[in-house]
C-alpha cells in the first residue's frame, strides 16, 4: 500500500522495462484500447472515463469509451464490439462482477490485456490487473469516524443505527461494508450501538442482505422511510446512518428530511463516498457528515501508468498480491489510498486540488 499518494502527476511508478513483455515483442503493437464504464448516473464515472481518455489519447493511444446505462446485457456487448474492433486492451469498470468470464474468454483468444477498474471482476482467470482504492479500508474510515462522533469508547449512552450496503453485484460493496462492521459490531454486540430495524447483519458475509441494488438513491430513499416510519413511532431518534457512499446517502438524506429531521439540530451522523458534488453540498449544509474522497484523477493516472509500462515492454506496478482473489486467482492490484473529508476540510482537500471548483459547491 502507499500512504498518502500525491497527487495526479507527482505519482511515480519507477516501471523498469524488464523484457518481460506481456503483448509480444514489438514496442508500438499496444496501441488501442476500451474502456467500459458502468454508467452516465453517478458523477463519478464521467469524470473517471473522461480523464482516462484524455491521458491515453494525450499519449497517443487510441480509445472507444463506453458507458452502458448500468445494464449488464449492454455492457456485454459493448466489450464484444470493443474486441471486435480489435483492442490491445480492455479496462473495465463491471456493472456485475459475476457475469463478464465468458466475454473475457473471447478476449482471452484475442491476447487482450485486461485491467479491472475500480471492482474486481471475478470468476475468471482472464483478467491481468486490477486498479483501485483501498474498498476495505474505505469501510474502516467510514466506521471510525462513526466510533470517534459519537465517542464510543468512552461513552455509557446508547445510540441508534442505520447501517446501510451497496449493491449486492458489485464486489467492492462487501470490502466497503466488512471494512465497517469490523469497526462497527463490537459496539453492537456489547449494546452500545442497536439497531431499532433489526437490519443488523450478524456477520460481514451477510452484508447482502441490507444491500441496495444499483446502487440507487431512491432505492436508499424508500428503504429509509421504510424504516422510520415502522420502527421510530415511538418518538425514537436515529442517531447514525452507515452509508455506504454518497449516491446512497443522498437518497437516506431525502428520508430524514421528509421523515423531520432538521440539519444542525437533530440530524443523524451520514456517512458516504465518493465526494460527488451534491454530496459535497450536503456536507456544507450539514446533511451529511463525511465523504470518503477517492481521487479518481489517480486511479485513472494509475491504469495509464500500466498500460503504458505494457506498451513499453514492461511490467505495470502492483503493490497487492494478496487481497482480490476472484475465485480462479489472486488478481495483481495497484491500490490507492482513500481520505476523508468533512466540512471542515472541503476547502482544502477538494478545492485546493482543483477536484471541484469553487463555484460548483457555492463556495
Ligand atoms: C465504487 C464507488 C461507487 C459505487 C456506485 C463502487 O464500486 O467503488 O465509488 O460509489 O460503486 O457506483
Amino acid at each position: 500500500r502507499i500512504a498518502g499518494v500525491a497527487l495526479a502527476g507527482t505519482m511515480v511508478f519507477g516501471v523498469a522495462a524488464c523484457g518481460n513483455t506481456t503483448q509480444g515483442e514489438g514496442s508500438d503493437e499496444l496501441t488501442s484500447v476500451g474502456i467500459s464504464m458502468p454508467t452516465r448516473e453517478l458523477e463519478r464515472w464521467i469524470n473517471d472515463g473522461a480523464q482516462l481518455q484524455e491521458l491515453l489519447e494525450d499519449e497517443g493511444f487510441e480509445t472507444d469509451l463506453q458507458y452502458a446505462q448500468n445494464d449488464t446485457g449492454t455492457q456485454i456487448s459493448q466489450i464484444q464490439n470493443q474486441i471486435a474492433s480489435g483492442v490491445d486492451v480492455l479496462v473495465i469498470a463491471a456493472i456485475d462482477g459475476e457475469v463478464l468470464a465468458p466475454v473475457l474468454e473471447q478476449a482471452a483468444e484475442e491476447d487482450i490485456t485486461v485491467i479491472a477498474y475500480d471492482r474486481l471482476i471475478n470468476g475468471t482467470p482472464n483478467v491481468d490487473y486490477y486498479a483501485t482504492f483501498d474498498n476495505y479500508e474505505v469501510g474502516q474510515l467510514q466506521g471510525n469516524f462513526i466510533v470517534e462522533q459519537l465517542d464510543l469508547e468512552n461513552t455509557d449512552e446508547t445510540f441508534n443505527l442505520e447501517p446501510f450496503a451497496g449493491s449486492p453485484d458489485d464486489n467492492n460493496a462487501r470490502f466497503f461494508f466488512s471494512g465497517a462492521w469490523d469497526v462497527l459490531l463490537p459496539y453492537i454486540e456489547d449494546g452500545t450501538l442497536e439497531v431499532p430495524s433489526g437490519n443488523s447483519p450478524a456477520s460481514n458475509d451477510q452484508w447482502a442482505s441490507i444491500g441496495i441494488q444499483g446502487w440507487e438513491s431512491a432505492g436508499a430513499q424508500s428503504e429509509m422511510e421504510n424504516r422510520l416510519s415502522s420502527f421510530y413511532t415511538g418518538g425514537e431518534q436515529v442517531d447514525v446512518v452507515l452509508s455506504p457512499n454518497d449516491s446512497l446517502a443522498l437518497g437516506i438524506a431525502e428520508a430524514l428530511s421528509t421523515s423531520g429531521y432538521t440539519p444542525g439540530e437533530d440530524w443523524p451522523i451520514l456517512t458516504g463516498q465518493d465526494a460527488d458534488r451534491a454530496n459535497v453540498i450536503n456536507i456544507l449544509d450539514d446533511r451529511q457528515s463525511m465523504t470518503v474522497w477517492k481521487d479518481t484523477r489517480l486511479l485513472g493516472q494509475a491504469v495509464f501508468e500500466m498500460i503504458v509500462a505494457l506498451r513499453d515492454g514492461g511490467e505495470p506496478e502492483i503493490n497487492d498480491t494478496e487481497t482480490y482473489d476472484n475465485g480462479e486467482k489472486v488478481v495483481p492490484t495497484y491500490l490507492i489510498e482513500p481520505e476523508v473529508v468533512t466540512k471542515d476540510t472541503v476547502e482544502e482537500k477538494l478545492v485546493d486540488s482543483e477536484f471541484l471548483s469553487a463555484e460548483d459547491i457555492g463556495l
